[in-house]
Parts: structure tokens; C-alpha cells; sequence
């Protein structure tokens, strides 16, 4: 089943909220996305979907996505669309690194292989555990007695496990976590993501101030070995997320003993087949995930929702369902959050028809 063409559309996404805010005073008001469709000489369409959080949080941009898929596509036309490893290697031949390129081309091929196999991307991964599985809600950064209020109302829609957005200066991050640690009751889940935000110091000022509290310390500062620093100063449940980018970083944190939880982000990893790779290594080296993405809408919140559903459930730490935080709709079928939490379609492939209405000209169109 050979590929014949590769398209890029761009889709915006605005918020319900109107802005999300993360450390260091970033945020992104409109989410710039784009959706991937590769066809094939037998008629057969896929999707994906890749959209950075700004081109500020991880190493990708936006554009970059879209400039990656045109040096990209001219390699891959004329490819089994369904030999998925295959591909990988190409990809990676043809490109050095940009993992984020090549996610939503790889995504966009389980699609493909999913609809062929007559089975959703969920059973292609691993096989579906339980009904349902379990989400977080990112509470964006604003002063302490706001994010409470933000906890309580998202926990009245549902949720039980928040991850606060903190990384900003270290006494207000201390009357965040309290405060919301206030609003909790017993079963929830709390966790302080700092993205990198604090520098060594002020991470050990916050992780001695909120010592009786029972939350997990997410990404404290911009390195491994920063990170690694404040992991051995403190006894809270310790989770990295940036700087877990590919195996060899899996690796080292397991020897060193680095995390209890590591967060895979598909698009980090360079789509579909190497984070279920990353996925597999964490569930045999006994390390729970959280499972999502950088950001995006429906495609990308079907594919999280097969990678999450797909792994065992102890594992799953949390995931999330990015296409309840944007007030557009670039899919139709995507999964939907009921009380916090989410399945993956049933439908063969990832089970989405994107928007064409919506989507517009296509911005890279290579066949
Ligand atoms: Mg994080």
C-alpha cells in the first residue's frame, strides 16, 4: 500500500480559558496546529496531528512542522504506508533528529494500518485495558486562591488528579500547592510541574516547604542532573518529563533511580511507534507513565487515548484530553473526557474524520 500523497494543514485553536500560563512567565493564548494526511495508492487515508506548546517549552515550533513534512514527504512517497518500522528508519535516514516532524506522519500511518487490519490503533499497540482510564487537569498559573478555585471547579466536572502549573517564584509556588491541597479530598492526586522553572536552590526552598504535603514533584529545574540533584534531596514522588526524550534517557533514569513517573509525550518521541517503544521499556522496567502530548486537539487526543488505553493500567499514571481544553473541533469521533475519564475509539484506525471545513487549503501538499 504505497503512499502517494502527504499533506499539512494548519488549524488554530483558541482556549476555553482564553490563555494557558506555565513557568517563567510563558503562555499561549491560540494554539497553532497541524494535522497530517497521508494517502495511498489503495484509497486508504490517515491522519495525525502535531501542535508544540508554543515554540518556547520543548525544541519545536509550529512552522517547523510544516517546513519539516515538505523535506520530509518527498522520501516517503512511494513507501508501504503500513510498514510502520520501516518508515521509522527512512524518516530518521532522510532527517537527523526533529522527532516532531515525523510524528504526525507516523501517526498518520497507524491510522492507515489500523483501518487495513480492520482493528483500532488501541488493539495494534498492545490490546484495551479496562472500559476507561484515568485523566489529569492541568490548572494553568495564576495566584494560589484562583487555582484552588480552578481545582474545585474542575473536580466538580469530574477529575481527580491536578497538575499545577508552577516553576514561577518559589514562596507563591509553596501557597499554590497548599492552597490547593486544601481543596483535595482523599483519592486525589496532586502533582506540581514546574517545567523546568526553578533553578536548584529555589526547587529545594519549595520541596522543604511543602514537605507534609502529599504531591509530586514534577520537572523541577532544566537538566537531568539538576533534576537528579533535587530528586535526592527530597522524599516526594518524584516525575520527569522534558528531558525524557528516547530510550537512552530511560535508561540512565532507571539506573539512577532518577523518577518514580515519567511523562511520554508522543510528539517528543517522534510519534506512535517510538513512544509505544518508550512505553513497553517503562512497563518492564516498572515505571508508571503519564501518557499525552505536547498540546493539540481531536487527532491528537485520539492518538494518546490508543497509546493510554493500550498500557497496562497500574502503569498509566495519568493522560489527557487536550481537545476538552480548546474550543475547536478539528476531528470528528474523537474520544470525549465522562467524569474524568476517557476511552480509545472502537473504530478501525485512530477512528477520526478530520474537518475539512474547517482545516482549508492544505499548506504542504506533496504527491
Ligand atoms: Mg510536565
Amino acid at each position: 500500500m504505497k503512499i502517494t500523497r502527504i499533506a499539512a494543514y494548519r488549524v488554530e485553536l483558541p482556549l476555553h480559558e482564553g490563555s494557558y500560563k506555565w513557568s517563567g512567565g510563558k503562555s499561549v493564548d491560540v494554539f497553532d496546529s497541524t494535522i497530517v494526511r497521508v494517502e495511498t495508492d489503495e484509497g486508504v487515508v490517515g491522519h495525525g496531528e502535531v501542535c508544540p506548546l508554543g515554540p518556547f517549552y520543548l525544541p519545536a515550533y509550529a512552522a517547523g512542522v510544516r517546513a519539516g513534512i515538505a523535506e520530509l514527504a518527498p522520501h516517503l512517497i512511494g513507501q508501504d504506508a503500513t510498514e510502520l518500522g520501516k518508515l521509522n528508519q527512512l524518516m530518521d535516514a532522510a532527517m537527523k533528529g526533529h522527532p516532531y516532524v515525523k510524528s504526525g506522519i507516523d501517526i498518520a500511518c497507524w491510522d492507515i494500518l489500523g483501518q487495513v487490519s480492520g482493528v483500532p490503533v488501541c488493539t495494534l499497540l498492545g490490546g484495551r485495558w479496562g472500559d476507561d482510564f484515568v485523566l489529569y487537569r492541568a490548572i494553568s498559573q495564576t495566584p494560589p486562591e484562583e487555582m484552588a478555585k480552578n481545582v474545585t471547579a474542575y473536580r466538580e466536572e469530574g477529575y481527580r488528579r491536578f497538575q499545577l502549573k508552577v516553576g514561577g517564584d518559589p514562596n507563591e509556588d509553596i501557597a499554590r500547592i497548599h492552597a490547593v491541597a486544601e481543596v483535595l479530598q482523599p483519592g486525589d492526586k496532586l502533582v506540581a510541574d514546574a517545567n523546568t522553572g526553578w533553578l536548584m536552590h529555589e526547587a529545594a526552598r519549595v520541596v522543604r516547604g511543602v514537605k507534609d504535603v502529599d504531591v509530586y514533584i514534577e520537572q523541577p529545574c532544566v537538566s537531568y542532573e539538576e533534576c537528579l540533584s533535587i530528586r535526592e534531596r527530597t522524599d516526594h514522588p518524584f516525575v520527569m518529563d522534558e528531558v525524557i526524550d528516547g530510550m537512552d534517557a530511560l535508561l540512565k533514569l532507571h539506573s539512577d533511580r532518577a523518577a518514580d513517573v515519567v511523562n511520554i509525550k508522543i510528539s517528543k518521541f517522534g510519534g506512535l511507534t517510538k513512544a509505544r517503544q518508550a512505553r513497553d521499556l517503562c512497563v518492564s522496567l516498572g515505571i508508571a507513565m503519564t501518557i499525552e502530548d505536547s498540546w493539540g486537539g481531536d487527532v491528537t487526543t485520539a492518538a494518546i487515548a490508543h497509546l493510554a488505553h493500550s498500557t497496562p493500567t497500574e502503569f498509566l499514571f495519568t493522560s489527557t484530553d487536550f481537545n476538552s481544553y480548546v474550543t475547536v473541533s478539528n476531528a470528528e469521533g474523537a474520544p470525549q473526557r465522562i467524569n474524568g475519564r476517557m476511552s480509545a475509539s472502537k473504530e478501525p484506525g485512530l477512528g477520526v474524520q478530520p474537518r475539512f471545513d474547517i482545516l482549508g487549503e492544505p499548506l504542504v501538499d506533496v504527491s
